[in-house]
């Protein structure tokens, strides 16, 4: 675990393309290498009793909780992020799942935004029959958000641009509310990334990004992340189990992920991704600099085509949330949605689109297109698509790294 809360001297991309190094490397490697052995041994016993016990800083034990190359990653996760210390997982999902599983118990309650991707909604399901209660609200209004808070509330949990609505939370207002009621603000960045947006400027305690979206990016690799941003008194906390209240109380929460939601659960990300992972991260701000200046284009330009009636994305006038994604977003992000005035014809036109591929999936080098109620939130029924505001003819586009001008031409043959 890295500490970077400390003010960085140097701008994104140069402070991640050195990262690796800062740590050292074995012969001057200049990228971090891939560790893949699964045991780590020492000269003396007395050593690796001080990793059992906290005392040897740095040192592995079985990588179950981490290698040289996963904590590398975790290091660039935290510096992306200016948090105080990163765990990652194998998927952005084990991700979500260790950090309510080990945080909340029956009997505590979890107020969440009612627009989130629908795998998390899933999860809830699974947590109100483990005990834990669940309340969605609409998290674009803050009152919402405060009318809905009980006595046994732990922690509030929102996205920071929805999928696939792009809906964006009263961010600020909401980290204001869970400082005044000493609740623990969860933030997942997954769509926005810590280059368009870092959530401990709003009062976030942790940060979750899926590293297979934004910040890997290249569409190869699955990986999770946890971020502790600093700000969260875990010493108040009452869930933090006895063997992990011991130290700075800094370190408390993120202790209890990693063995409880690692060691215990397992899911932990292998080195050969986390070398996967590491290398897109040092394109994250080239690539969402370019995808969201596409995105933007195509939303403007769909936005005045007669055949569509809606077009959701947040650096658009119209979109709802536009002050707010102004103040806080560098850019707008990669996704976009939005609806044909004729929702029968929404897979014809999808089948007549030549360049995005027809696929699920965010955030990779080439434009992925897919209609939303069929798929995704297939599942998730009427009721919750209603809820989420998800019509049958929302499509759902994540743009890649192709010319607009291609992707222009291609929408506009489709339309016609
Ligand atoms: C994709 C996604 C996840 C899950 O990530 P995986 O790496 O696919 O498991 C979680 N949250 C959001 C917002 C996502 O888009």
């Amino acid at each position: 675990m890295s500490s970077s809360n400390d003010q960085p001297t140097h701008q994104f991309t140069t402070q991640i393309v050195h990262a690796d190094r800062l740590a050292g490397t074995e012969y001057g490697a200049v990228h971090q290498p891939i560790h893949t052995s699964v045991q780590y041994g020492y000269e003396k016993v007395e050593d690796l009793i001080g990793v059992f016990q906290g005392t040897y800083k740095g040192g592995f034990n079985y990588a179950r909780q981490g290698t040289p190359t996963t904590a590398a990653l975790e290091a660039k996760v935290t510096q992306m992020e200016r948090g105080q210390g990163s765990i990652v997982f194998s998927t952005g999902m084990a991700a979500v799942c260790a950090t309510f599983l080990t945080l909340l118990k029956a009997g505590d309650h979890l107020l969440a935004s009612k627009f989130v991707f629908g795998n998390t909604n899933s999860v809830f399901g699974t947590l109100a029959d483990l005990g834990i209660e669940v309340t969605t609200v609409d998290v674009t209004d803050v009152a919402q958000v405060a009318a809905a808070v009980r006595p046994n509330t732990r922690m509030v949990f929102v996205e920071t641009i929805a999928n696939p609505g792009t809906q964006i939370p009263d961010l600020e207002a909401i980290g204001t509310l869970c400082k005044e009621r000493g609740l623990l603000y969860v933030v997942d960045n997954t769509v926005a990334s810590p280059y368009l947006f870092r959530p401990v400027t709003v009062g976030a305690g942790l940060v979750i990004n899926s590293l297979t979206k934004s910040i890997g990016g290249l569409g190869d690799a699955l990986g999770g992340a946890v971020t502790d941003t600093g700000l969260f008194d875990w010493g108040n906390y009452p869930n933090i189990f006895a063997p992990y209240r011991k130290g700075d109380a800094r370190g408390w929460g993120l202790q209890q992920i990693r063995k409880k939601g690692l060691r215990d659960m397992g899911g932990m990300l292998s080195s050969h991704a986390a070398h996967q992972l590491a290398l897109g991260a040092e394109t994250l701000a080239i690539r969402m600099d370019r995808t969201s200046a596409t995105a933007l284009a195509l939303a403007q330009w769909l936005e005045q085509h007669p055949a569509i009636a809606r077009v959701h994305y947040p650096m658009l006038e119209s979109h709802p949330q536009h002050a707010i994604a102004r103040k806080h977003f560098k850019a707008g992000s990669w996704l976009l949605a939005f609806e044909l005035r004729d929702a029968e014809q929404c897979l014809a036109f999808c089948n007549r689109l030549q360049l995005p591929i027809k696929a699920t999936g965010l955030a990779d080098t080439r434009t992925l297109i897919i209609p939303v109620a069929h798929t995704i939130f297939w599942e998730a029924g009427p009721a919750v698509r209603a809820n989420m505001g998800i019509g049958d003819g929302m499509i759902r586009l994540s743009l890649g790294l192709e010319e607009f001008e291609d992707l222009q031409a291609d929408f506009a043959q489709a339309l016609a």
